[in-house]
């Protein structure tokens, strides 16, 4: 006898027979046992999950020679069911739309549709992948479609629904087919194999399950190639190694790597991935969606409407997702997707994945707000009882931790430094009582609260300390010309001249009130020249041959005159104006550049203030890290 593939031998019969898309088989049994069914049926959905065969289920619906009439349970036994099975009954015809898209074609099978079937109540037409006719096709079909013999059906099948015209849309009953879940597939596998004498793990059949991913033709596609190369029992094991894809427990092992931050353990699980000849672009995209479900789990309310596991597996993932914060197993999905995109390029896609489980295992973990919060208000707590003494005032009392609560929002989280590569990183960081010298301690209840991020404050607070700083710093020298600018490389064609600025920061005060009394467009530009000299006899700018833009705009006859028409209400005079072209130095004081220097100036001052901070200082050492970037209020995110 020869081999029959499982998916053919196992294809269902009757609706009874089948397993999954409840919702459509349900409207067409109601369809048919009223009597009120469609000339033209539309089913769409993704491959392999079960169009075809119950359009041959309704085909024989239709015809069985059993009943009088249309039936919900056809025989399986008259020559009708038997050769509607076979694919020879002369008045059902399947039409393979990918092969049978010309008009010709069409147009033959449209001229036999007027005679009354041979023998059957109705001539039924299955076109499949009905998307592929042409529109030549489908316009010899439209006059059927539209003016449909009673004795003729059709089914039309089609993966790509969106590919079908408009007209024969509102011409059908649709009925949209679904993935089937993964557990209903597990259990159509296990209950093949049983009847098939199979001995069979679980591993196996989930494996085979998950890998179909909805479609049950797949699944039974799958099995047939196992089932080729294993003698006796099918272990998990075999299948992974037959069919190429890492099992559930590897992936697993390697994501409980990631997450415990031991990076020794997920490169060994990526090696044993290469070992195998797993399909690694397909190991990575397994991977990711072993971390989708962590995230489900852990995030929604109802997990179990979302996630297609089977019960142990759920068990398994919900006990894993709550053991870690949901914003670290945000991060790690959306890392974990740049890799599996990264895995499916790379030429050398075992590296890839080996670089990125061990970087990713050596995350940073992240320590919550809340706990964070509740740390300094301790510390707060502490610092003002040990500054307060006996019989004066008491200390501050603490705001008592009440940290921000939102509406199932991912909790804001602050970075501490990175777990030891190959140890798994325990929970919260170990308190320990901080070491302050009696002055720290003392000053602390007086200075404000540093604000570590925009998100710790633990008591209101006074704003952050403001830090003063002149507007315009006192150069007393003028800057020399650096080496770099005399080598800089020069515009040719004009004369090379190294500008002496040496009288720049003296005309500075002056140029800025001319600068002040220009009109705001030119500022900008002013704010880029080096005022050589500004005063009532005379205005001498400096710009750079380098710098066109500065050079084009500032030369213009139009830009001079409105210099000089500010200069002369400045200083009540007619000044000469001179513009000079020629190398710079490059730290030659212009407004702007002192401005900017003013500005790097204050932020280092306010930076240094909360670095320094008592509360900064506890934190840093509690949590053995360092101040990595200090923000401050307006710096963007
Ligand atoms: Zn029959």
């Amino acid at each position: 006898m020869s081999y029959l593939v499982l998916a053919r031998k196992w294809r269902p019969q009757t609706f009874a027979d089948l397993v999954g898309q409840e919702h459509v088989v349900q409207t067409l049994h109601n369809a048919i046992t009223q009597d009120r069914l469609s000339h033209a049926f539309l089913f769409t959905g993704a491959r392999g999950v079960g169009k075809t065969t119950i359009a041959r289920i309704l085909a024989r619906s239709l015809n069985c020679l059993a009943s009088d009439r249309v039936t919900a349970t056809p025989c399986l036994k008259c020559s009708a069911c038997l050769e509607i099975a076979d694919g020879r009954d002369p008045d059902v015809q399947e039409i393979d739309g990918a092969s049978n898209n010309g008009v010709d074609d069409v147009r033959r099978l449209q001229e036999t549709l007027p005679y009354r079937p041979l023998r059957d109540r109705y001539k039924v037409v299955i076109i499949d992948e009905c998307h592929m006719v042409s529109t030549n096709g489908w316009n010899a079909l439209l006059k059927t479609l539209e003016e449909p013999p009673p004795h003729v059906k059709f089914i039309f099948a089609t993966t790509e629904v969106h590919k079908v015209i408009p007209t024969i849309l509102s011409r059908v009953q649709r009925y949209d087919f679904r993935l089937l879940p993964t557990k209903q597939i597990r259990d159509r596998v296990a209950y093949i194999l049983t009847q098939e004498g199979i001995r069979f793990d679980e591993d196996a059949v989930m494996l085979v399950a998950r890998e179909a991913a909805g479609s049950l033709r797949d699944a039974l596609t799958f099995l047939d190639q196992v089932l080729a190369g294993v003698e006796g029992e099918l272990t998990g094991v075999a299948a992974s190694r037959l069919l190429g894809i890492a099992n559930r427990g590897l992936l697993d092992t390697l994501v409980r790597a990631m997450l415990t931050g031991d990076a020794s353990a997920a490169l060994e699980t990526v090696g044993m991935f290469a070992r195998e000849g797993f399909d690694l672009p397909n190991a990575a995209r397994r991977v990711l969606g072993v971390l989708r479900d962590l995230v489900v789990a852990r995030v929604a309310k109802d997990p179990d409407a979302l996630l297609d596991l089977v019960d142990e597996e759920r068990a398994q993932a919900m006990d894993l997702a709550k053991q870690h914060d949901p914003a670290d197993l945000q991060r790690l999905f959306t890392a974990w997707a740049k890799v599996t995109e990264d895995v499916s390029r790379a030429r050398e896609p075992r590296w890839v994945l080996e670089m990125a489980a061990v970087r990713l295992a050596s995350r940073p973990t992240l320590v919550p707000v809340e706990e964070l919060m509740a740390k300094l208000v301790e510390m707060e707590r502490r610092v003002a009882a040990g500054a307060a003494a006996p019989g004066s005032a008491p200390a501050r009392p603490s705001s008592g931790g009440a940290g921000p609560t939102g509406g199932g929002a991912p909790t804001p989280t602050v970075q501490r430094p990175a777990p030891t590569v190959g140890a798994p990183a325990g929970g919260a960081p170990k308190f320990s009582p901080p070491r302050m010298s009696t002055a720290a301690a003392a000053a602390a209840p007086e200075m404000a609260p540093a604000p570590v991020t925009a998100a710790v404050r633990p008591v209101p607070a006074p704003p952050p300390p403001k830090v003063l700083i002149q507007n315009t710093p006192r150069v007393s020298q003028a800057p020399r010309p650096t080496e770099a600018a005399e080598s800089a490389p020069v515009v040719a064609s004009a004369p090379v001249v190294t500008v002496d600025v040496s009288g720049a920061m003296g005309a500075m005060d002056a140029w800025r009130r001319v600068v002040d009394a220009v009109d705001k467009t030119l500022v900008p530009v002013l704010k880029g020249a080096v005022p050589l000299e500004v005063s009532g006899e005379a205005v001498r700018l400096a710009i750079d041959l380098r710098d066109s833009f500065f050079r084009k705009k500032l030369a213009t006859e139009e830009a001079q005159a409105v210099i000089l028409e500010a200069a002369s209400r400045v200083f009540g005079t007619r000044p000469t104006m001179e513009l000079v072209q020629g190398t710079l130095p490059d730290d030659a004081p212009s407004i702007a550049r002192l401005e900017e220097l003013a500005r790097q100036a204050e932020r280092a001052a306010k930076e240094a203030v909360l670095r320094a901070h008592p509360l900064v200082q506890i934190v840093v050492e509690m949590l053995h890290g360092e101040v990595a970037k200090v923000k401050l209020e307006g710096d963007p995110d």
